[in-house]
């Protein structure tokens, strides 16, 4: 109790660390600030604990659509009636609509802001010369830009009305649209309207979107046959939330979606010999489906392994053949975010059921469809994968929330909507007909598999805003499709997201922080994907441990299931749920550009002193004759000099015989003084320290990248023996730049190594300054032979000219 009007001072005494405040004097860093005053002020919309708060709320936006697919046009066009719920407290006289397709106008913001020599679309298609070397375009750009020219894109709007007809006044703003309703729409209420629409489907590996078309001209059907993936497809109203009111983020391409929940009722009219995957379920198989294989699908759906409802046979005949009618797909799906389908001839299909006993949808239809050039890779491991991507990550969140889950060939390397996914790899057609794959394809195909199929958990489910923000989506998807994909089989060259692999991004002056909106990311692989996933791995293997980790990261996903979180709510309910003050880490990893180096800088190894002059007097007359003699006094001894007081003995006096260290009455009544002078306590803490006589080491680390980090010691003892030792983060509080350690150990126990983070779990950068000692650096040496130049004034054009072929050897 003595010590509280001290503490009250040092409380008052020391400023709050409110925003703004500002250090003038010292260096001082605060690394565990408190990350309120970043965060939004939690409200009863979203709590201070991370979860929904009393009164959330959120839109309900249900859609009846009837699609037609004009398939020698590749047009689409269709109609909408649109039910809007206001959940809101809010008055809103206005809806706004998001068009994707007006992404390819050519005068969209994204292609007046598509940057020369940028990062494309998907990769680099533009190289900027230097010197003498030319500017490179890639045929894929020269293609695209031809594409764009010969081609109108984007939504053609043909009306907006009320249900009674009359006309809603709008206006289309880029990729957005604002219907002006004839009365404000109050809380609780609901709006009805109907739209039309129709625009040209792009040629995705022209183009190259989320999307579109996919043309296979040597098909045996004249004019060849095409492959559809459509999505990004309806005017789908943009969202309206707690901490934003209207989204109004305009799409460019690279952040993604911002989505309602709702119901789906879709009709969709495509070429009577097409198979359609679509979100949702197939409500008439009676009209577009045989006898034959409506009868597979019900054998599938207790199948142990995957069962065609599409064979091959029936895909080649389709495939060749040439029928002109048409058929009408009705797909139903409630409480999903989004809607998006597929459609060929050219699609075999397989199914199997996957069981989730208990769960609100206990049998899933797990299935895949796909054209002969997906081959035995697709029949082997697409709907397998889909099948153990819900075993995996069900365990880290929910049942799979949806009765189906679909993985669709076709152009699109990797897209998910719910319950459907779009999935690139395929096989390689060789000269005798046979089809085979690489390695690599397999590791593609089934690793896309799980990573779009998990997207239906995250963000599909657990709906958080992709147009902000990648890494909370792709983040947590990236990090627990690692995890399934070790669990598929851990010997595959898996693409690993683990700390170390994300070292060359966090020490590069091209990193941002995480919290930065998608658009405006340089490498989205490596700061939305692969730094978040690095930063779980952290935190589930290292920081928090496994079992605390996953109960948070249930406990988010179920808090957030068909509901919209923010950062803060995911921070929040992961600190919350494991009981871990993890600001620090958020503020590091995700705020800053700060990377992982802490250098073990030096070691001091310190025994006790006795006090007693018999014992310390002669120990330091022992280390006196252990210092090396100055380099001339050894000199003149080699030389034989001659020493005058040993030439002259007639001076020699009690200095000559005794040292400074030679013990004298005094030194004996003085620690005998001390001792007396020490209470009972100080007395026998003291003698039994001096009798322990132990070994204490003084570590020195240094913070060489910033971010503060558990400092994981792996020691090695005298006697062989290693131990680990761990000690938190928190050690950086009060200076995040340099602290040291001691520990304590018993005599004989002496330390001889220590390494920090000896199984790289951290990422720390710099892994020579974690030896102590210092090692000596293993690297390879790696010869090579000088290229001759090959410009045209260094080549023998008199010899090319004259049609010789140059003797290699002779130089
Ligand atoms: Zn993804």
């Amino acid at each position: 109790m003595r010590l509280l009007p001290f503490l009250l001072a040092l409380l008052f005494a020391v400023p709050a660390h409110a925003q703004g405040i500002q250090q003038t004097k010292g260096n001082f860093e605060d690394k565990f600030r408190q990350l309120d005053e970043v965060l939004p002020t939690p409200n009863t919309y979203r709590n201070a604990s991370g979860a929904p708060g009393h009164e959330y709320w959120q839109q309900k936006v249900d859609y009846r659509i009837i699609a037609e697919l004009d398939e020698p046009r590749r047009r689409l066009t269709a109609q909408a009636t649109v039910r809007y719920t206001n959940n809101s407290p809010d008055s809103l006289p206005w809806l706004w609509m998001q068009l994707d397709q007006n992404i390819f106008k050519r005068d969209s913001m994204a292609e007046l802001t598509d940057s020369f020599g940028g990062a494309g679309r998907r990769g680099p298609k533009v190289t900027l010369g230097s010197g003498n070397e030319p500017t490179r375009l890639s045929m894929d750009e020269l293609r695209r830009q031809q594409s764009m020219a010969d081609n109108d894109y984007g939504y053609n709007i043909r009306s907006v009305r009320t249900l009674a007809g009359a006309n809603l006044p709008h206006t289309i703003v880029g990729t957005l649209m604002r219907i002006d309703l004839p009365e404000p729409l109050t809380p609780r209420q609901s709006t009805e309207f109907a739209i039309e629409w129709a625009f040209n489907i792009i040629e995705e590996d022209a183009v190259v979107a989320r999307s579109g078309y996919e043309h296979f001209p040597d098909d045996p059907r004249r004019g060849g046959n095409d492959i559809f993936l459509i999505a990004q497809w309806f005017p789908r109203m943009v969202v309206y939330s707690d901490y934003e009111g209207w989204h109004n983020k305009e799409f460019l391409g690279r952040g993604e979606f911002t989505l309602e929940f709702g119901d789906y009722e879709v009709e969709i009219t495509v070429p009577d010999d097409h198979i359609v995957a679509s979100t949702g379920v197939l409500q008439n198989p009676d009209q577009v489906l045989t006898a034959a294989q409506r009868q597979r699908l019900e054998t599938a759906r207790n199948a142990n392994a995957p069962v065609f409802i599409v064979t091959p046979q029936e895909a080649a005949a389709a495939e060749a053949g040439n029928s002109r009618g048409k058929k009408t797909w009705r797909f139903s799906a409630p409480n999903v975010r989004d809607f998006a389908w597929a459609t060929s001839r050219k699609f075999m299909w397989d199914a199997q059921g996957h069981k989730q006993p208990g769960a609100e949808h206990e049998t899933v239809m797990a299935m895949s469809f796909w054209p002969k050039e997906g081959g035995e890779l697709w029949r082997k491991y697409s709907t397998a994968a889909v099948v153990h991507t819900m075993k995996v990550y069900s365990r880290f969140s929910f049942d799979y929330p949806y009765p189906t889950a679909q993985s669709v060939n076709g152009p699109v390397g990797g897209m998910e909507y719910p319950m459907i996914t779009f999935n690139g790899p395929r096989t390689t057609l060789n000269k005798d007909g046979s089809r085979t794959y690489s390695l690599a394809e397999k590791v593609f195909l089934v690793g896309v598999v799980i990573h779009e199929i998990g997207h239906i958990y995250f963000p599909m489910t657990v709906n958080s805003d992709e147009r902000q923000w990648t890494w909370m989506d792709e983040g947590i998807n990236s990090f627990l499709d690692s995890v399934a994909g070790y669990e598929w089989d851990p010997n595959l060259p898996w693409t690993r997201s683990l700390p170390r692999d994300m070292i060359p991004y966090m020490v590069s002056s091209n990193q941002q922080p995480i919290m930065t909106q998608s658009d405006s990311i340089n490498d989205l692989g490596a700061n939305a994907y692969g730094k978040p996933s690095a930063a779980y791995h952290l935190l589930r293997d290292t920081i928090i441990g496994r079992e605390r980790f996953d109960f948070a990261l249930r406990e988010y996903a179920r808090r957030w299931k068909f509901k919209r979180p923010t950062p803060a709510d995911f921070f929040r309910t992961i600190e919350e749920a494991s009981g871990t003050d993890l600001d620090w880490f958020w503020r590091g990893w995700f705020y800053t550009t700060d990377h992982v180096d802490i250098s073990l800088d030096s070691i001091y190894r310190l025994k006790m002193d006795t006090k007693n002059p018999d014992i310390d007097l002669p120990r330091r007359r022992r280390e006196r004759a252990e210092e090396p003699v100055p380099v001339g006094v050894g000199l003149d001894r080699e030389e034989g000099l001659p020493v005058w007081v040993l030439e002259n003995p007639g001076i020699i006096d009690f200095y000559d015989r005794n040292d400074e260290f030679t013990v004298t009455p005094k030194d004996r009544k003085s620690y005998t003084d001390f001792l007396e002078g020490l209470v009972p306590w100080e007395r026998q803490a003291f003698e039994r320290a001096v009798k322990e006589d132990a070994n204490y080491y003084v570590l020195n680390f240094s913070n060489k990248g910033g971010l503060v980090m558990p400092i994981i010691l792996g020691l090695t003892f005298n006697d062989g023996r290693t131990e680990k030792l761990m000690i938190p983060a928190e050690i950086w509080r009060r200076n995040s730049r340099e602290v040291a350690k001691l520990l304590v150990y018993p005599k004989g126990k002496e330390l001889v190594q220590v390494v920090i983070d000896p199984d790289w779990e951290t990422g720390d950068a710099d892994i020579e300054n974690n030896h102590y000692p210092r090692r000596i650096i293993p690297s390879r040496i790696d010869s090579f032979k000088d290229e001759a130049s090959k410009s045209r004034v260094s080549r023998d054009l008199m010899g090319e000219a004259a049609g010789a072929e140059p003797d290699r050897k002779r130089k």
